[in-house]
């Protein structure tokens, strides 16, 4: 029961209105608070998870936690249901995935809402994601029945080559907190598809969407086992005894380089399959031919969407220096329009950052720019609110070297440095770890491939700002990670080659 969880009143303050209040509070309880495993809503043995409204700090739910028992458990149940799944005919598979995808339009509010409670961001942002992300449901239920394979003569003409295609088993996946519908999606949607069963763990911090998104896969018909969810605050312990059991087959993961990492290591004992979304350090090179409209347009969706926080955020603005000057001005004119507040009050586009830790590490990235001789034309602090908020900013003349410059902001600070020419805008935006995606504008074609070659990155958007899409490989190069999610590519993250010679 979430009122025993959920302090009535303090969600009556901070909603803006008593009816949003009790529509929150409504919509808190419905949202189950325990494990879902095997079909069944089971507790944990671990210890419970307190889920905070970071715009406020408050506690909105507190929901159970699995033990390293549980994890096994989990694994227990998707192992258990993974041949009747592989087995279901793909026709079924992609009709439960397009039955899910019309319940979320029909849920379409609880999700956007409940992400905004629980995540921060803007409600409209929350909606888009709701479309976003279920567009994964849909173009992987269109996938299922064209997972097809090669048929061939032997060169020797001996006999005849077969190449199938084959769900690869039962698979973990780790999601982050930014998006925390369209990151479950982007797995469950083509794990599913491939005939593979599922455990999925949400970051703690926002596992909210994905227990009420597992209720919705039951509702669309998705049979016991073949989704499992796992919640926990203390990742490791749990996921690594999933991550060394051998009937694990996958695992999937999106969030930070650094756990990437070792979680690559850990996959490495038992030669587990990975694919990775990890990080990213996004250059957005702005040419002296630019249309500036466009630039600035697509500056404040590239760095200011989901209030900085997205592994896709533009990081670095790369300025011709003979527009330097007016870009940021019209930047700065945009910035210090936007509204800060709690995602669900009217006209806001900045919501909190996701904790208090989160303001502290942006902060940090700010002054270091600063000491080092960056100008702020706005913002630069925090705004006189409680919350984990940070203003929006825009700082120019960020000096090479610049922290800001090499790790990932994940917050609303737009950081300027400028080029002189072609060569060194390549050099400059080439110079990180990361390969995500790069945005480049300018009015010149010939330029624009130029530099769609000479980019180390997985994708390109070429005068926008924007260039996710479920019928789009998502992914990196570089420490960005492994693997694409989305489009073609996405459904043979899951599915494994299998080739028969059959002698004539
Ligand atoms: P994070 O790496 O801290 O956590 C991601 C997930 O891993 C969470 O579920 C967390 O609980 C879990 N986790 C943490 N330590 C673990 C461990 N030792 N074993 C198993 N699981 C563990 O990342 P985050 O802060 O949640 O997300 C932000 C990061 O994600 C940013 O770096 C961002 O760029 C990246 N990201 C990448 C993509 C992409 O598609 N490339 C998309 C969104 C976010």
């Amino acid at each position: 029961d979430a009122t025993d969880t959920t302090d009535i009143a303090v969600l009556k303050h901070i909603a803006h209105t008593a009816d949003t209040a009790d529509v929150e509070l409504e919509l808190l309880a419905r949202v189950p608070d325990r494990l879902y495993i095997g079909g069944a809503w089971v507790d944990g043995g671990g210890t419970g998870i307190v889920v905070h409204d970071p715009a406020t700090g408050r506690v909105i739910k507190t929901i159970a936690g699995a033990s390293p028992a549980d994890g096994i458990r989990v694994l227990d149940a998707a192992v258990e249901a993974a041949e009747a799944w592989a087995a279901t005919a793909p026709r079924a598979r992609a009709e439960i995935l397009r039955r899910a995808w019309e319940l979320l339009q029909e849920r379409r509010d609880d999700f956007a809402l409940l992400m905004t409670i629980e995540m921060g961001k803007p409600l409209a942002e929350a909606r888009g994601e709701v479309t976003y992300g279920g567009e994964f449901l849909r173009w992987f239920s269109e996938e299922a029945v064209r997972i097809s394979g090669r048929y061939g003569q032997s060169p020797e003409g001996a006999g005849t080559m077969v190449v199938t295609q084959r769900p690869v088993g039962p698979c973990f996946l780790i999601t982050p907190w930014n998006f925390p519908l369209a990151m479950a999606t982007r797995k469950i949607a083509p794990a599913l598809a491939a005939g593979c069963t599922v455990v999925i763990k949400p970051a703690e911090l926002t596992p909210l969407t994905t227990l009420l998104f597992a209720q919705l896969l039951e509702d669309a018909g998705v049979p016991a086992g073949v989704v499992n969810v796992i919640t926990t605050s203390d990742s490791a312990a749990v996921s690594a005894p999933i991550i060394a059991d051998p009937r694990l087959r996958k695992l999937s993961f999106t969030g930070s380089t650094a756990v990437g990492r070792r979680l690559i290591a850990q996959a490495a004992d038992g030669v587990l399959r990975t694919s990775m979304e990890l990080g990213g350090n996004a250059p957005f090179v702005v040419f002296e031919d630019a249309d500036l409209d466009k630039a600035v347009d697509g500056a404040m969706l590239a760095k200011f969407r989901n209030i900085g926080q997205a592994c896709t955020a533009a990081n670095r603005f790369i300025v011709h220096a003979d527009v330097a000057d007016e870009f940021a001005q019209r930047v700065t004119e945009r910035v210090n329009a936007l509204r800060v507040g709690r995602g669900t009050e009217d006209g806001v586009s900045i919501g909190p950052l996701i904790e208090e830790k989160a303001v502290a590490s942006v902060e940090a990235l700010v002054q270091d720019a600063v000491d080092r001789g960056a100008r702020v034309l706005t913002g630069g602090h925090r705004p006189e609110r409680d919350g984990s908020f940070y203003a929006p900013t825009v700082l120019t003349d960020v000096a090479t070297g610049s922290d800001i410059l090499r790790e990932e902001i994940f917050g609303p600070v737009l950081a300027i440095t400028t080029f002189s020419d072609e060569d060194e805008a390549v050099r400059l935006a080439n110079d990180t770890e990361y390969g995500l995606v790069g945005y480049v504008f300018t009015a010149d074609l010939a330029r624009g491939h130029r530099m769609i070659d000479r980019l180390d990155t997985g994708m390109m958007g070429l005068n926008t700002g924007l260039v996710s899409n479920a019928a789009a490989p998502f992914g990196g190069v570089k420490q960005s990670g492994l693997g694409r999610e989305g489009g073609l590519e996405g459904i043979h993250e899951y599915l494994s080659t299998k080739y028969t010679l059959i002698p004539t």
